[in-house]
């Protein structure tokens, strides 16, 4: 099962027996964070370490309102 890193392309070996959706991983190479979104295939989304960017635009939108 060939799966890559969606940030640095670096081949990860996952058994898509052994992850579950929802499941977090590691990538070795670059050390982001990997959420498990699908798992048949297998598909990786990259996990941002800052989630401060929802409540950034929600504080945008309040000083428009204003
Ligand atoms: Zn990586």
């Amino acid at each position: 099962m060939a799966v890559v890193c969606p940030e640095c392309d670096n081949p990860l070996s996952i058994d898509d027996d052994e992850v579950e959706e929802g499941e977090t991983l590691q990538c070795d190479e670059c050390g982001v964070e990997l959420e498990v979104v699908a798992v048949d295939p297998v598909e990786l989304m990259a996990l941002e370490e800052d989630g401060y960017d929802d409540e950034d635009a929600a504080h945008l939108n309040d000083e428009d309102e204003e």
